[in-house]
């Protein structure tokens, strides 16, 4: 896929803290329970912290009990791209930012209790809140 963001890795590397870098190019995860937006229950948008490319409302997050900030659906199908990753010996869906490419977490099909179905876990690193004004 062509991303509307291009970047060489290097221009990433100077962007990105080595944390976020580690995630969004190199499709680490950081550990659970321990990003900055689990707990995060203000009414905003989460953006992509690469790009700025906004990618999940707030209304749209739950708690999942699974220790990465989760969320049912993205605010628009094509704000991101899904795809296989059998990395890992498991089978799961990667979710990256369809604007720039970066990694953002998986998306599992045990959002239990959501309408979806779906439980989009995503990386804190990957993604920065910006609450609404007022
Ligand atoms: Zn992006």
């Amino acid at each position: 896929m062509a991303y509307d963001v291009k970047k060489t890795e290097d221009e990433w590397r100077e962007e990105l803290t080595p944390e976020q870098f580690e995630v969004l190019r190199g499709k680490a995860t950081e550990r659970a329970w321990t990003g900055e937006l689990l707990d995060e229950e203000r009414a905003g948008i989460y953006a992509c912290a690469a790009c700025g490319a906004e990618l999940f409302k707030s209304g749209t997050k739950f708690d999942s009990h699974c220790g990465w900030p989760s969320f049912y659906e993205s605010v628009r199908p094509d704000a991101v791209e899904l795809i296989e990753d059998k990395s890992h010996g498991m089978d799961r869906t990667e979710v990256r930012c369809a604007a720039c490419g970066g990694h953002l977490g998986h998306v599992f099909p045990d959002g239990f209790g959501t309408p979806t179905g779906d439980r989009y876990c995503m990386n804190s690193l990957s993604l920065n809140f910006a609450p609404d004004e007022g």
